[in-house]
């Protein structure tokens, strides 16, 4: 295996994702090469380093926190408030409907007599 080969797979590696072939020329290059032993340990710190700033992430500063839930109790209040007009709504529907019905039975009862 050529070091373009090797490091072009070296991601992949560091995944697992390689079959165990290709693992085992990858490493039996890794054995003889100073060169991609040194960038697969570079990887290696990237992704450390990408990992540990993602868990940062995950801990927001407390402003940000506190805007994210405010907006959460917001959307939830706004779709509890959406859902309540839907149903006002359906209600004034069916009384305007009941009502219409009303109204077109004494008219017809009218016109009977
Ligand atoms: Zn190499």
């Amino acid at each position: 295996m050529r070091c373009e080969e090797s490091v072009a797979l070296l991601p992949a590696y560091l995944e697992r994702d390689l079959s165990s072939e290709e693992a085992f020329e990858l490493e039996e290059h890794l054995r003889s090469c100073g060169d991609c032993r040194g960038k697969l340990r570079q990887l290696e710190e990237n992704r450390r380093l990408l990992s540990s700033n993602r868990l940062r992430a995950f801990t927001a500063p407390p402003p940000l926190a506190d805007e994210v839930m405010e907006r959460v109790h917001l959307e939830k209040r706004l779709r509890e408030r959406r859902a309540r007009l839907f149903n006002q709504g359906v209600l004034i529907g069916l009384l305007a409907l009941t009502n219409l019905l009303l109204v077109f039975l004494l008219m017809h009862r009218t016109g009977d007599r």
